[in-house]
This record gives C-alpha cells, sequence and structure tokens, in this order.
C-alpha cells in the first residue's frame, strides 16, 4: 500500500515528493519536527492518532524559534493529517512525520528572510525500540541546555552521534547528560526512574525535550495508580540504584530498561510499577479507555 504525504498544498504519492538540492534546512538544519502515532485497534477496525493538538502546538512553537510564519493553524494541521493519514488507508500503526522547513534554495547561515513550507507523511512503523527490555548506556555527548526544548533538526546531531556510540558498544540505546552533567534523556525518548515508590524523571531546567508520552505517563500514574513524579535533577549515579527504569517516546512508546551501563535494574525484569503504567498506555493510546478518548483522534 502506498504512502502519501501533503506536499506543496496537495497530498501526492510519498515518492513523488522532492525536494532541490539548494534546500535551506537540507545545509543548515532550519526545520522543526514532529513524531505522531497511529495505533491501531483491530476490534475497532479503527486507527487513532494519539494527542494531534499537543505535537502540532510543540511544532508551532518550533516554527517560533525558526522564525516560521507557517500560516496553518493547529486545527489546520490536525485536519491535514487525518487527511493524510486516512488517504495511505493502513490498518497497522503508522508514524506520521510532519516537518516545518526553510524552503528558500539559497545559500547564508541566517533565519531571517527565507521562505518557509510544511510537508507531512504517513508510513506503517512498529517497533522503534525493538526489545522487550532495553540493555542501554550512558553515552559521552552532551547537548547544549538552551535550545534542546525544540524538535529542530539541526539539534539532533548530538543524539545520532549517541545513538551510534551506544549501538557500536553493544546497548540498544543511548543516554545523554546536559552541559551541567545531570541525566537529560536518551536519543529519542525521556527517562523516568522508580525511587521509593515515585517516580522521578529529570525536570523541564534539565534541558530536556518536554514529552507528550511523559505528560502521558504523569497523568496516569498519578490519575490511575496514585503516584507522585518529581520532575528534578538526576545524578547518573542514581541510575544504577533505581528500583525500576523505563523510557518514553512516541516512537518508543514505554520501554522498560533492564541495564544501565551493564548494571541490572533491580532484579533486571520489568518492575511492577513499569509494567502496569505500559498496560494502561498501552490501553490508552489505542483508544480502549473511555477516560481518555479525547487524547485520541478517529481516521476513519
Ligand atoms: N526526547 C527526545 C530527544 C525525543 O526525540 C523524543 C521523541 N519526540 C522524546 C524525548 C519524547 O517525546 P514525545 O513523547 O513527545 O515523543
Amino acid at each position: 500500500m502506498p504512502s502519501y504525504v501533503y506536499f506543496k498544498k496537495q497530498i501526492i504519492p510519498l515518492e513523488q515528493a522532492k525536494l532541490g538540492v539548494m534546500t535551506h534546512a537540507l545545509h543548515y538544519g532550519t526545520a522543526a519536527f514532529e513524531g505522531i502515532r497511529g495505533n491501531w485497534n483491530a476490534k475497532k477496525q479503527q486507527l487513532y492518532l494519539f494527542r494531534v493538538k499537543e505535537h502540532y502546538e510543540r511544532l508551532l512553537k518550533g516554527c517560533k524559534i525558526l522564525n516560521i510564519d507557517l500560516g496553518y493553524s493547529v486545527d489546520d494541521l490536525n485536519r491535514i493529517t487525518v487527511e493524510v493519514v486516512r488517504k495511505c488507508g493502513f490498518k497497522e500503526d503508522v508514524y506520521v512525520r510532519p516537518v516545518a522547513y526553510k524552503s528558500t534554495e539559497q545559500m547564508g547561515v541566517r533565519l531571517h528572510n527565507l521562505e518557509a513550507d510544511f510537508f507531512v507523511f504517513a508510513f506503517p512503523w512498529g517497533k522503534y525500540l525493538d526489545v522487550e527490555k532495553a540493555r542501554v548506556t550512558v553515552t559521552s555527548w552532551r547537548f547544549p541546555k538552551e535550545i534542546a526544548r525544540a524538535k529542530l533538526t539541526g539539534l539532533y546531531i548530538t543524539n545520532a552521534l549517541a545513538k551510534t556510540e551506544a549501538i557500536e558498544n553493544g546497548f540498544d540505546e543511548g543516554i545523554m547528560l546536559n552541559a551541567d552533567g545531570y541525566v537529560a534523556e536518551g536519543t529519542g525518548e525521556n527517562l523516568f526512574l522508580v525511587i521509593d515508590g515515585k517516580l522521578v524523571t529529570p525536570a523541564s531546567y534539565d534541558g530536556i525535550l518536554m514529552g507528550i508520552t511523559r505528560d502521558t505517563v504523569i497523568r496516569l500514574a498519578k490519575e490511575e495508580l496514585g503516584v507522585e513524579t518529581i520532575e528534578r535533577h538526576v545524578d547518573r549515579i542514581e541510575l544504577y540504584t533505581a528500583q525500576e527504569c523505563f523510557l518514553t517516546g512516541t516512537a518508543a512508546h514505554l520501554t522498560p530498561v533492564a541495564e544501565i551501563d551493564r548494571r541490572k535494574i533491580g532484579n533486571g525484569e520489568i518492575g511492577p510499577i513499569t509494567r502496569k503504567l505500559q498496560q494502561l498506555y498501552f490501553d490508552v493510546i489505542q483508544g480502549n479507555n473511555p477516560r481518555y478518548m479525547e487524547w485520541c483522534t478517529p481516521v476513519f
């Protein structure tokens, strides 16, 4: 089944969408992007897009930073996305990639006096971290705290360096510290620990990307399990002694961590809080929990 893309204000087959080699965003990383999940519910024969509104609010914040005036509202972007995904017709889990980028075909490092455009496409994508439990490592790469909170393409070079270092050293994922040496996040996920029955996660002032899955998990933990989340600096050494650890992200969902830097977390099995949150989370994103249906946009 072919993928489609909304490109230059039209929905066309994905393979027909091409950009010129001089496109500004390609040279200087001047684009903001998102990743949105469509989760297939076989019983309801429905595909649910998860928290589309929040993803587009974050995209528009990225556009503000990049001086991009897209001329689309969150509602416009939402409507276009549903249209593209419906046209694709996939009856399985998909990933949706919207990109707002500096489209002028002209050289020169800057943000001003450049045109911008937007495209969005969808494609089938199953597991991102293809493991039941991840083995992770703290990488040698640190990222600049100031702008890490937006999903800007240029920033992801640090994440790519960290991911490849982790994979080449035999791990499934890498954890990055921020410039102050505190734990920040995975290369495409936020990180949670369980310490003394509470969730602990790096705070916004650690320069992390404020993940939508992170927010979902914090809310589910509080509302459904009565488990509180403490947002604070996390020292690297705390990773080794936590009772449980897991990663959250649109692509990676909620992935338990079994080992960090070759030390077992707890007994190396999926911990009780992680397990409960994982079940709740999957139920919610697949549109099976009536209390959270406002987060799920049906495509068909
Ligand atoms: N941190 C980074 C660096 C990411 O790329 C992502 C994925 N967008 C996340 C955290 C998780 O964010 P979200 O839950 O909104 O996908």
